[in-house]
């Protein structure tokens, strides 16, 4: 992006937090006690360009737990650890159409993709089994995510989150010995010990700047914006971008990918970010959700940002 064009999108993501600051609809996610407890009017939006230019608006040094946006990072460090193609003999390509809790596996017995639980905690069996021990496993996991967000503002851990969560988490549980059934990599794992990995990521923790710097990252091909630091190859950028294009919102990711264009992941604590090629990184917080798990007012953002920056969706220049 140069200088101007950055400067344009902020401004217009500054009106659009104005514009989305008095909607109220949805509610924040309960199924997970702590996350109930969060203040549902904070909201914030920060973004990062490929230049490492950065701007934030709103309550953007509050951290809060990444949930499902980690699902891209677990992914990526998966690949990293044992290649693009060992990690895809154990999850699909395909959107599921289905929530993203839900028990369903595609036509191999793989979780349909790495962007919903079933295949983030795949995701995290892979890891877990390449490291072998549980403590090098989270460290992998919170400095991978640190280097992504190009230490530009802490990565913590939200211990209350964590225990709520683990304390609320029989479907996931049952989603994992659903899976160990016909996964022998599930069936040589600890599965108590993945889901703390799995767990443990959903609550690592940032503020929206952090979040903003990591979907740069992406944006920029693997390479931080923030730190100019090399994390990820580009074919594992190129894999990350197009799965979070076509299953990064659950079940509205089609129409996501229709109406904004943009590759994108979200999270149930309201947590959405979203990743230009070539330009920049845009994060969204405010932990009111829809039905389907997203974020009212980032996908509220996100719609609008597009009607205003056309040429922000990928088949924008048409
Ligand atoms: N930790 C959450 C879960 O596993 C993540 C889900 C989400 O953000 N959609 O249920």
């Amino acid at each position: 992006t140069t200088g101007s064009m950055f400067k344009d999108i902020c401004r217009t993501l500054q009106q659009l937090y104005e514009e989305a600051k008095d909607i109220k609809d949805g509610m924040q996610a309960d199924y997970i006690p702590e996350l109930a407890a969060v203040n549902p009017e904070l909201f914030a939006i920060a973004a990062v360009s490929c230049d490492g230019e950065t701007w934030v608006h709103g309550d953007a040094h509050i951290p809060f737990t990444l949930q499902s946006t980690c699902k891209p990072l677990l992914y990526c460090l998966a690949q990293s650890l044992v290649g693009w193609e060992e990690v895809h003999d154990h999850i699909g390509y395909e959107p599921s159409g289905q929530r993203f809790n839900a028990f369903a596996l595609d036509e191999d017995k793989n979780p349909h993709n790495p962007m919903l639980n079933a295949g983030a905690i795949m995701s995290s069996a892979i890891i877990w089994t390449h490291l072998k021990q549980k403590v090098a496993a989270y460290k992998a996991v919170k400095a991978f995510v640190e280097e992504m967000a190009g230490h530009v503002t802490p990565v913590t851990f939200d211990n209350s989150v964590y225990l709520s969560e683990l304390a609320t988490a029989s479907r996931n549980f049952a989603l994992t010995y659903f899976m160990s059934e016909t996964s022998q990599l599930l069936a040589d794992a600890n599965i108590q010990e993945v889901l703390e990995l799995y767990f443990s990521a959903c609550s690592l923790s940032c503020d929206c700047l952090g979040l903003a710097a990591i979907a740069a990252t992406f944006a920029n091909g693997g390479v931080s914006p923030i730190t100019e630091s090399d994390i990820m190859s580009p074919e594992m950028v190129q894999n990350a971008l197009s799965l979070m294009y076509n299953c990064g919102m659950y079940d509205y990711s089609g129409r996501f990918a229709f109406e904004v264009g943009i590759p994108a992941k979200s999270g149930v604590s309201g947590a959405l970010f979203l990743s230009v090629p070539g330009k920049l990184g845009i994060a969204i917080w405010s932990p009111r959700l829809d039905r389907k798990g997203n974020s009212v007012r980032g996908l509220h953002v996100a719609q609008r940002l597009v009607e205003e920056h056309r040429n922000l969706h990928v088949f924008g220049n048409v």
